[in-house]
């Protein structure tokens, strides 16, 4: 099952124009058997709920504000009992300890958080599936300021994928197919419309349109586009819906879930 927590780019967007959608920034639960895995820490991480028997994983793509800023706002993160597993592919697990020990610490925050509680483990990515041994986990380096990793998950043959945030160029399309081949489902950075985006070249985000193309080449049946524009409403987004309904195509919603694995 995926749980879309934060759907929205760059900075939380909550008023009436964007209410259905959702106006948290970005953060996805996938909930297996086996475990909860976490791609994300954006605002809408604060709804991630932590208190179960499941093993935790929490993967972060990059360090841009929009990725982390949820962090100490998750209630039910800091349950003393609980073993939560903290990684990503971007840095060893020294550099992101000391990133996000930095950023969650005077003078940006009021207090050094991470030195509150020692429940978080700090993995470097390649030994997650030692820790993990049914789980598959990929990465694949995006095309982004500052660099971001993109993800594929495995586990009981399923396959998802996560890229966000990703400025696609075709000649990326040949590396990142064969990344996401097979994938049941592939969450795609869809900040921009095509019109948009021919004035935000270098700013690190793909369009809709450009994830459409990709889900024809790739034979995907379940392409999900998420880190939606601060500046897109719900009835843009219900206009898209309509315009792209040859195509199978979803657009992240908060709190709806999706049923996306046979286990
Ligand atoms: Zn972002
Ligand atoms: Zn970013």
């Amino acid at each position: 099952m995926i749980l879309n927590h934060g759907v929205r780019g760059s900075v939380p967007t909550y008023n009436v124009d964007t209410s259905y959608y959702g106006g948290s920034t970005p953060c996805v639960e996938i909930i297996t058997n086996e475990a909860q895995v976490i791609f994300d820490c954006g605002t809408g991480f604060s709804k991630v709920n932590f208190s179960n028997d499941l093993p935790s994983i929490i993967i972060i793509s990059h360090f841009h504000h929009d990725h982390i800023q949820g962090i100490p706002f998750n209630k039910t993160l800091s349950e003393k009992s609980k073993k939560i597993f903290i990684s990503t592919a971007l840095f060893n697990k020294d550099k992101l300890k000391q990133t996000l020990t930095n950023y969650f610490s005077p003078p940006y925050f009021p207090i050094n958080y991470f030195n509150e509680f020692n429940n978080i483990n700090f993995v470097d990515f390649k030994d997650l599936e030692t820790s993990f041994k049914k789980f598959n986990f990929k990465s694949f380096k995006l095309n982004h300021p500052g660099d971001a990793f993109g993800y594929s998950l495995i586990i009981n043959n399923n396959k998802f994928c996560y890229l966000l945030d990703n400025e696609f160029y075709d000649n990326q399309l040949s590396s990142l197919k064969d990344f996401c081949e097979g994938s049941n489902s592939v969450i795609w950075d869809g900040m921009y419309t095509e019109n948009e985006i021919k004035t935000k070249k270098g700013w690190g985000h793909s369009s809709i349109e450009q994830g459409l193309k990709f889900a024809e080449k790739l034979d995907l049946n379940n392409l999900i586009i998420s880190h939606h524009s601060p500046d897109r409403t719900d009835q843009q987004i219900n206009d898209l819906i309509k315009k792209y309904s040859n195509y199978q195509i979803q657009f992240a919603s908060e709190n709806k879930s999706l049923k996306i694995w046979t286990e």
